[in-house]
């Protein structure tokens, strides 16, 4: 049973594209079901999160994320008794916009739109995608969320501001997103930060010990799970651990937010939406140890020069084939030069390379800009 501070199916304010009601599928069950069946949610399984797939077949890549987002996000919105299908259907299609090769793919792509006096953010390339890339209905373009699901993808993560974003106007910017949606920020960030944790190991860059002495939080975890299970192998101490700092993420989460929830007394989704603060927060002693995983997942993997490698291939690929399309626009797709004409070429070339998976981008830049390649630059 929903809280009253859910939002409701009945109350979305709908498709762009007006369709007629399923007969037992909600609003927000049908648009996870489009999302799951959308090309770009396959995609994401060749995309890197932050380790790329060439190291070993266990790391997590951007679906096998999306789902474990999604599954802490369901656990979340079950205990919270917010709207399950909505939270589910927002951590589906959270990272649809994301380019190829993860956090350095974007930045790439900013810096490439940046030239021509614009830029790349990947929220609002999931709305481009989910709203125009997705050819699958005769009735209209894109898969038709519902506003809430769109909205969802815009903020999510961050505000925008209406000055700067004119065409996000629509979505409410200066109201608080609903409380699924704000949720979406957190279980990303606990899904990944977890994650990474455990990859860093798998992939060698980090070791256990280097772990267990400059993370508090796992520190502390992991005195209790030895006491519990001393003659255990350091591998499973340290799954174990994982666990229970996931747990204990994922509890606050809970907690607090309830008490912020509680104190707001917000008792409506508009209510949600009115409030000046988003409600979905850690408390400030668990944030402090979520800030702390941060900082050393930066320190120890992200920057690491164990990732500088991949990454500096990853710029150069992407560099070099924008640079290629915008020279070589007829070598775009046909339906990627018929949008050319009503939008700046730099915006459908970001369009067309955003969109490719890791390994299409590498076979595109052998086959165009390698050593072999068909056309030069
Ligand atoms: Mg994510």
């Amino acid at each position: 049973m929903p809280a009253p501070y859910a939002l409701r199916a009945e109350e979305s304010r709908g498709r762009r594209y007006p369709e007629e009601a399923h007969a037992y599928r909600n609003v927000f069950q049908r648009d996870r079901d489009r999302v799951v069946h959308s090309r770009a949610f396959r995609r994401l399984e060749n995309k890197t999160q932050v380790f790329t797939g060439r190291r070993s077949d266990h790391f997590r890549n951007r679906l096998t994320h999306t789902i474990e987002v999604a599954q802490i996000s369901r656990t979340i919105a079950a205990e919270l008794q917010l709207n399950e299908d909505l939270v589910e259907a927002l951590a589906l299609v959270h990272d649809v916009g994301h380019p190829p090769f993860g956090h350095a793919g974007e930045r790439v792509l900013n810096a490439a739109m940046q030239e021509h006096g614009d830029r790349f953010d990947h929220n609002l390339h999931a709305l481009r995608t989910v709203e125009q890339f997705e050819h699958r209905y005769a009735e209209f373009p894109g898969l038709n969320l519902t506003f809430e699901v769109r909205e969802g993808i815009v903020k999510h993560s961050r505000d925008y501001d209406a000055k700067d974003f004119p065409e996000l106007a629509e979505y409410l910017l200066d109201q608080r997103p609903p409380l699924e949606a704000q949720l979406i920020d957190f279980t990303d960030e606990i899904a990944y930060s977890t994650a990474d944790l455990d990859d860093g190991v798998e992939a060698k860059i980090l070791t256990r010990e280097q772990v267990r002495e400059n993370v508090p939080l796992f520190a502390r975890l992991h005195a209790e799970v030895e006491q519990r299970y001393p003659a255990t192998a350091e591998k499973l101490l340290f799954n174990e651990t994982l666990k229970r700092v996931l747990d204990r993420l994922v509890s606050d989460l809970i907690a607090n937010s309830r008490k912020l929830i509680g104190e707001a007394g917000v008792e409506s989704g508009e209510a949600v939406r009115r409030h000046p603060q988003r409600l979905i927060a850690f408390s400030p002693r668990v944030d402090e140890e979520r800030r702390q995983i941060k900082e050393f997942l930066y320190q120890n993997v992200y920057y690491s020069p164990a990732q500088q490698r991949d990454k500096q291939q990853a710029e150069k690929v992407i560099a070099e084939m924008f640079a290629f399309f915008m020279k070589f626009p007829r070598l775009l797709p046909a339906s990627y030069q018929e949008k050319s004409r009503i939008e700046p070429l730099h915006r459908i070339v970001c369009d067309y390379v955003a969109g490719m998976t890791d390994s299409y981008i590498f076979d595109q830049h052998k086959r165009f800009c390698g050593p072999k390649k068909r056309i030069g630059v």
